[in-house]
């Protein structure tokens, strides 16, 4: 049996669980008490702090049947199929991977159509600031006029990159960041159901490592719990064990190996981290203070001050990007590349100027000269090129299942892979344990990833079998990301401490 992460099973489920937010909490569910409520919301705040959770929460209290003070049941048929995530009149859109003007489009088809089964129809679009400028033009439209069945929440870590156009038209909501004492509590709390013997000092060291984000909070706590097994009491020592695998002195022995282009060595060794259970968050966090360091050491001598700052570009992109990426792993693996390559010289000019497009054709370039078991790069990296091998995967243990899940269109939310069909037969069969079982452990085998499957029924509108060129395909997306970076991300991860 598969375990359920802690910070699934215990995302709150009305709006009184929701840690650290009371007063907007409380505007919220007295909006749904009074049906007040605005057809568009915008929540912002630092991630791992329960936007998205609140938007799920919201969506559930305004279709309940049975609400009680503004908060839903969770027990009637509406909060049960958001719960299970089986209800269509939900729709929830990573503007990460679908940020063009298609998907706006698509989605103001939808918000036409009154909602079949629930009260509200609920678009929940999270990662927003990803949008294009044009899907944000057409996101407007929609917003000026939304039909009273429609119900906008978007939510974004980067609220400065909305459109004040869009904002206007939404009620904004700016979520804090967690208090020490409030995520101490809410640790103690689940240790406590968990049957997680904890002590306080071992607390504050969790709490001090997830800096106000209770979703990492959790994590470290899950995986502690995980790492020191049936024994279940965990000191401050488990802990300072465990985060010692990212401990400064790893940290300073992986930087130097990139400082000095030791290539394989230091991807050995970041595999070798990995394995041993490292956090990849916490190791790119590592590599990015380091930089930080050198960089402030290095102000007068303009080249390498430079390559510095392309190292901390490069590091806090791929920060963002690993959370959307199929293979988080090897997003640090390419960025650890990208720095050493900026590190030897070879596109030192690209990276004065920012890491433009000739830099990563470059680097590609470089990674395929490499030794062959290093080279599956953009392969690995690239979903659609993995789904046919997970296709092929699938039809060499059945292939009738293969044949259903050919009609698929999979689209990655997290740590969940939704594969929405045509029809309802074909999701039925597919929802069917035994072969639901054989998708997951194919998916798991090739992607190293245990995804959790969720069956939709939906309009299908880009089957990733018949895409001719998937590599081509990504690399233009790679090109449009790292146009992306700029000098204010880079400040944002440094506090804004160079200028
Ligand atoms: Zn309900």
């Amino acid at each position: 049996m598969t375990r359920v992460a802690l910070y699934r099973k215990y995302r709150p489920q009305n709006f009184n669980e929701v840690l650290g937010q009371a007063s907007a909490m409380k505007i919220l569910e007295n909006a749904v008490k009074s049906s007040s409520f605005s057809h568009a919301y915008i929540f912002c705040g630092p991630r791992g702090i329960g936007k998205t959770s609140v938007a799920r929460i919201m969506a559930k209290a305004v279709n309940c049947k049975n609400p009680k003070d503004g908060n839903p049941c969770n027990r009637c048929e509406a909060c049960k199929s958001i719960n299970e995530q089986t209800a269509l009149d939900i729709i929830e859109i990573d503007a990460a991977s679908n940020r063009g003007i298609d998907e706006i489009r698509d989605l103001r088809e939808k918000v036409k159509f009154s909602p079949s089964e629930l009260k509200y129809k609920v678009f929940i679009i999270d990662e927003v600031h990803m949008l294009t400028k044009e899907a944000f033009n057409a996101l407007l439209k929609t917003l000026e006029e939304p039909p009273e069945h429609a119900l906008f929440i978007m939510a974004t870590t980067e609220i400065h990159k909305i459109p004040a156009t869009v904002i206007s038209r939404c009620q904004r909501f700016d979520f804090q960041r967690i208090s020490d004492t409030e995520l101490i509590k809410g640790l103690t709390n689940i240790a406590k159901k968990e049957e997680i013997e904890i002590d306080d000092e071992a607390t504050s060291v969790i709490v001090r490592a997830s800096e106000g984000g209770f979703r990492d909070a959790i994590s470290i706590l899950d995986q502690i719990s995980t790492h020191t097994g049936s024994k279940k009491k965990i000191g401050k020592d488990d802990i300072a064990g465990l985060l010692g695998l990212v401990g400064s002195d790893k940290i300073e022995k992986l930087f130097n190996m990139i400082e000095t282009s030791e290539k394989k060595n230091a991807l050995d060794f970041l595999s070798e981290l990995l394995e041993q259970g490292a956090d990849i968050g916490q190791l790119t966090k590592g590599l990015l203070v380091s930089y930080q360091k050198s960089m402030k050491k290095e102000l007068d001598d303009k080249e390498k001050l430079s390559k510095y700052i392309a190292a901390v570009e490069i590091l806090s992109k791929s920060n963002i990007a690993f959370k959307y990426a199929l293979y988080p792993q090897l997003s640090l693996e390419v960025a650890v590349l990208k720095i050493m390559n900026i590190l030897d010289g070879d596109i030192l000019e690209a990276a004065k100027e920012n890491i433009n497009s000739n830099g990563s054709q470059q680097i590609s370039e470089k990674i395929s000269n490499m030794p062959k078991d290093k080279r599956s790069f953009e392969k690995k990296d690239n979903p659609e090129f993995q789904w046919h091998e997970i296709l092929l995967e699938i039809k060499s243990k059945n292939n009738s299942i293969h044949a259903f899940v050919k009609e698929s269109e999979p689209v990655i939310v997290g740590e969940e892979i939704h594969l929405i069909f045509p029809y309802k037969f074909h999701k039925e069969r597919i929802e069917d344990r035994k072969n639901k079982k054989v998708v997951e452990e194919a998916i798991n085998k090739v992607s190293g990833i245990k995804y959790k499957i969720i069956c939709k029924v939906g309009e299908v509108k880009n089957r990733p079998e018949s895409k001719k060129e998937p590599v081509k395909e990504n690399f233009e997306l790679d090109k449009e990301k790292n146009n992306d970076i700029n000098l204010n991300e880079v400040l944002d991860v440094l506090g804004g401490e160079l200028v």
